[in-house]
């Protein structure tokens, strides 16, 4: 375990061309303090977790000091931002401090969002409330515990400065962290350019770094593109089975490792509905819940049109379908263990919408009815009165009940063991809005961080029940305060 002073870095991304980036150090705010800590995140970078008592450890973290070999950089990117491209967007308010290289060999970007202006920034303040910092802190952690694959979280600091966004809020800066936080759009700027020989020093960087069997291929680039188009199929799979909702699914917000990236105004359904649209400002709905499959797929091919003068033109077709692939093959699987099944059967698809559609018409929230079917009973259906009270329509649940208990006797499912493993496929704790909005409340009032630390705990392990935590299952109240979130906050 390492001392703040101890990090290593290895600023890998640095030492790229300087068009990749601008040279820039953050701007700290007045009295800085720590927020909130997360010991599993330090532990990837071997940071002693005691060093969070010490004095200085808010301003190693809030840009009034730097750690010895950081060379802080914000990175160039573009994207399609709803569809439309847009030829610079950039970090314009995340500040890359370094690469820590552990004692495993792994790096792992440090990045401390809301550090203050870049040459990215546009009309933007550099800055980022504490809300959206929570929300984010919180989400990526909860996905980690879902097994999700995204950017991990280590601390929030805040201090004595406001931000403007609709009303003055407070700001605060994440750290968070991922082996890289290179985007589909860190590819298309340079292809939008036409600088050619960038898009071709940022693959190989990639492929070096994260992707080191590609340089045994015919063609590296090729299959960087396959791996990134599996790894993306596998991650939006992972996302509409625990009815997540990205909320901004822009090519700039795109990992290129496949990790969930840019936590903004996303949201886990409560009440079950295809067309839930989590971001207000998405008016048309283009990153519905329900589109969030296809939109994956429209960005590969953004990626693969990107990366198409390292390519032959069958590499650049076949991208998407390579992506489709993964999130169908993927997705039937997750969900057919969310109905505790082993085995795929041919009409399991009309099974699993059977179940959906059931949830739609009743409005039932999505997390309970899933993790409810643990008790369901294959010779007793009596004893699935609980499960049914959730429906509305109680004789379209028995007819769907009746062919999912055939379906369970065709692999000769055991209804003891079934549920342990079910316990496994099917979380009891997700953020919900309301749960993410008590933390925040709280630190905004009353400088009281503790729901933060409670949640992040609790989302640590979502599938166990933990002991007197039952009301962080339940969903939002018909009282509760409506959250409306929305992009860049
Ligand atoms: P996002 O919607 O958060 O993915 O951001 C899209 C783009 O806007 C990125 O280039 C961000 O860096 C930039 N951006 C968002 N909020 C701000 C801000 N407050 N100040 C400067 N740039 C921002
Ligand atoms: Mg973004």
């Amino acid at each position: 375990m390492r001392t703040l002073e101890e990090l290593t870095f290895d600023n890998t991304y640095a030492r790229l061309p300087d068009v990749f980036y601008e040279r820039v150090q953050p701007t700290p705010f007045p009295s800085p303090r720590l927020v909130s800590f997360n010991p599993a995140a330090a532990e990837l970078i071997d940071l002693d977790l005691n060093e969070v008592a010490r004095n200085d450890f808010a301003e190693y973290f809030s840009g009034a000091r730097l750690l010895q070999g950081s060379d802080p950089i914000a990175m160039l990117y573009s994207g399609h931002q709803f569809g439309h491209y847009v030829s610079q967007l950039g970090d314009g308010r995340a500040i890359l401090l370094g690469e820590i290289r552990n004692q495993k060999g792994e790096t792992w970007d440090l990045h401390l969002k809301g550090a203050g202006l870049t040459r990215f920034s546009r009309d933007g303040d550099g800055r980022a409330v504490l809300r959206s910092t929570i929300r984010e802190y919180l989400c990526g952690e909860a996905m980690h515990g879902l097994g999700i694959p995204t950017t991990r979280s280590l601390c929030i600091t805040s201090g004595d400065e406001t931000v403007y966004r609709e009303s003055s809020e407070s700001g605060a800066m994440l750290v968070r962290m991922a082996p890289s936080h290179v985007r589909f759009g860190s590819f298309e700027v340079f292809f939008y350019r036409r600088q050619h020989e960038n898009l071709k020093i940022l693959a190989d960087h990639i492929i070096q770094q994260h992707f080191p069997h590609a340089t045994e291929a015919e063609n590296p680039y090729a299959r960087l593109l396959h791996d990134v188009a599996i790894r993306t199929g596998h991650m939006i799979a992972q996302w509409q089975v625990v009815g997540w909702s990205h909320g901004v699914m822009n090519t700039d917000n795109m990992s290129i490792l496949g990790l969930t990236l840019d936590y903004g105004p996303y949201g886990f359904m409560e009440q079950f509905n295809p067309e839930f649209i989590c971001n207000h400002s998405d008016h048309q709905g283009r990153y519905s819940f329900q589109n969030q499959p296809d939109v994956g797929y429209w960005n590969i091919r953004a990626l693969a049109h990107a990366l198409s003068p390292l390519l032959e033109q069958t590499h650049v077709d076949g991208a998407p379908e390579i992506y489709e692939q993964a999130f169908t093959e993927r997705y039937s699987e997750l969900m057919n263990a969310k109905l505790g099944l082993t085995e795929q059967h041919a009409q399991d698809d009309a099974l699993r919408k059977g179940f959906l559609n059931l949830m739609h018409s009743s409005r039932a929230d999505y997390t309970n009815a899933f993790r409810s079917l643990r008790d369901f009973h294959q010779d007793s259906p009596n004893d699935n009165a609980t499960i049914r009270d959730q429906f509305i329509h109680r004789d379209a649940f028995d007819d769907w009940a009746e062919r999912y208990r055939e379906r369970l006797q065709d692999e000769k499912s055991e209804d003891e063991k079934r549920k342990i493993w079910m316990d496994s496929t099917n979380p009891k704790y997700v953020l919900r809005n309301h749960l993410a909005q008590k933390a925040i409340e709280q630190a905004e009032e009353h400088q009281d961080y503790s729901e933060i630390d409670r949640l992040l705990n609790l989302l640590t392990d979502p599938f166990t029940d933990q002991p007197g935590m039952d009301a962080y299952a339940n969903p939002a109240t018909a009282d509760s305060t409506p959250i409306v979130v929305s992009c860049s906050s």
